[in-house]
């Protein structure tokens, strides 16, 4: 059964979930200026017809799929780190039972439990799982 979070614990995942954010803001600041600097400009320039235009854009959405992904997360440590001033930190948004310290030292911004986060992930249509 896993323990309750004391205060300096509060502190310990706070300084990760921020440590985190500041480098999950950089990757996307430099992401989004990949995205200015390289493939669309020089895709459209290549090959202005319509077709390949739609090729750029498919380049220009994998690299917004990266960005998206990182904003995804930066949300749920924003989320986290309310959750830390709410003082309800560490504690499965599901079932109200504290997630294990190991599971919120390797993934601080946690919402649920093992458990749950199972649950979640199948609900959502089990995304990276065989379709057939
Ligand atoms: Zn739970």
């Amino acid at each position: 059964m896993a323990t309750r979070l004391s205060a300096a614990d509060f502190a310990h995942f706070g300084k990760k979930l921020r440590d985190r954010e500041a480098q999950l803001r950089e990757e996307v600041r430099e992401s989004r200026e990949r995205a200015r600097r390289e493939p669309f400009s020089r895709l459209a320039s290549e090959a202005p017809d319509q077709e390949d235009a739609s090729l750029a854009q498919v380049v220009v959405d994998l690299n917004s799929a990266d960005i998206e992904r990182d904003l995804n997360e930066l949300h749920d440590i924003e989320e986290a780190l309310g959750r830390i001033a709410a003082g309800t930190y560490g504690i499965c948004l599901r079932c109200g039972e504290p997630i294990d310290r190991e599971r919120l030292e390797a993934a601080p911004a946690a919402k649920y439990d093992r458990l749950h986060q199972e649950l979640e992930e199948r609900e959502r249509g089990g995304r990276g799982m065989p379709t057939l």
